[in-house]
């Protein structure tokens, strides 16, 4: 390896969030979601290293699913987005995944199969309009289900506005899961990492929790110290020079500086996943320190204003999202989440792994 840019994962830290996260939601038994490569923590890794300690897992499809299964991971696994054809549907079956199933037409395609599953759940579409039987379809759906021999159903909605408890359509979902549960004998799951955090009304038996496995903090909340970022993306300072008051920097010479003033340039660009978007003050950890974005960030190198920083020199550690600042700071500055960032750095970054 000879560039310095890395993406470090401590594999101990998203251990010690799960111990958090399962005080945090009570009975409730801790679905551990995994999609998009462990939201960019590596898939593989991570439900290796946590599956003996949480429930079940979670991906968005099934092809994520088969990479767990053939690197050996054997806790349930729930495939959000369900099948997509009957022959995907033989295929979770034979690799024991549970599906998610939102739509008639894979019912009849579990009538056919039934004897090969033994689990689903079923997604009711609460009010999110993105998956799942509305309140209207749901008892229909529910009897097609039962009748073809599956015994282990699970019902399951979705929140759409979840880190806002007392928004409008948070209720309005409560309301219609809180009514569709009324004589729901089983297991039920509505929550998610806000859900957890907010402690959000509506009965779930189970937790779906991502982001803050990961670290992640919830938009609009105050910071739960008591989980830490699982993710630190890092690189070195490539070179310094002195620029004069009144030049610019970087492509379209949008940053100009306003005193003579000392520019870090970083061996990263939007080619590693470092957002193109993020605008002139983004700030960036430098040498223990925080130093602002300089200039438009270029495909493989970014430059930092570090003018008002001691010790900078070459090689000098810089830390683009990880403890300071988090990687939701970061995304403030670039109009976007930390769920984007996490998931976009790219395959030309290196992933080391710590436990
Ligand atoms: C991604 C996902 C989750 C996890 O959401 P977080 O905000 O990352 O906790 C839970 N449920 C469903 C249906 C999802 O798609």
């Amino acid at each position: 390896m000879t560039r310095a840019t890395a993406l470090h994962i401590d594999l101990s830290v998203i251990s010690a969030n799960v111990s958090t996260l399962r005080q945090r939601i009570g009975a409730q038994k801790f679905m551990a979601v995994v999609k998009a490569d462990a939201y960019g923590h590596g898939a593989v890794r991570v439900a290796q290293h946590i599956e003996t300690d949480v429930d079940a897992l979670a991906v968005a499809i099934t092809e994520e699913a088969i990479a767990l299964r053939e690197a050996g991971v054997v806790a349930p696994i729930l495939v959000l987005e369900g099948p997509q054809s009957e022959d995907e549907l033989l295929l979770m079956a034979d690799m024991a995944l549970w599906p998610t199933l939102h739509h008639a037409e894979q019912l009849a395609w579990c009538g056919q199969h039934a004897s090969l599953l033994s689990a689903a759940w079923l997604k009711v579409d609460t009010g999110m309009h993105r998956l799942g039987f509305s309140a209207d379809a749901l008892p229909q759906a529910l009897s097609a289900l039962q009748a073809t021999g599956i015994t282990d159903i699970t019902l399951m909605s979705h929140l759409a506005t979840a880190e806002y408890p007392e928004a409008e359509l948070t209720r309005l979902q409560q309301g219609v899961w809180h009514e569709q549960l009324t004589d729901w004998p089983a297991a039920a799951s509505l929550h998610n990492s806000a859900a957890a955090r907010t402690q959000s009304e509506g009965r779930s038996d189970w937790a779906r929790i991502g982001y803050a496995l990961y670290g992640g903090q919830i938009k609009g909340l105050t910071p739960d110290e008591t989980l830490r970022p699982a993710m630190r993306f890092t690189t070195s300072v490539l070179t310094l020079r002195d620029v004069k008051s009144g030049e610019s920097v970087g492509y379209g010479g949008r940053w100009i500086a306003q005193r003579d003033s000392c520019i870090a340039t970083l061996p990263v660009g939007y080619a590693d996943g470092y957002p193109w978007a993020a605008v002139d003050g983004t700030p960036i950890g430098i040498a223990h320190q925080t130093a602002p974005l300089a200039g438009q960030v270029s495909m493989d190198m970014m430059t930092v204003d570090v003018t008002d920083c001691a010790h900078i020199e070459l090689g000098a550690p810089a830390e683009l999202w990880g403890a300071h600042p988090t990687v939701d700071q970061a995304a403030q500055h670039c109009n976007t989440i930390g769920y984007e960032l996490m998931t976009r750095v790219t395959s030309r970054v290196p992933r080391c792994y710590h436990a």
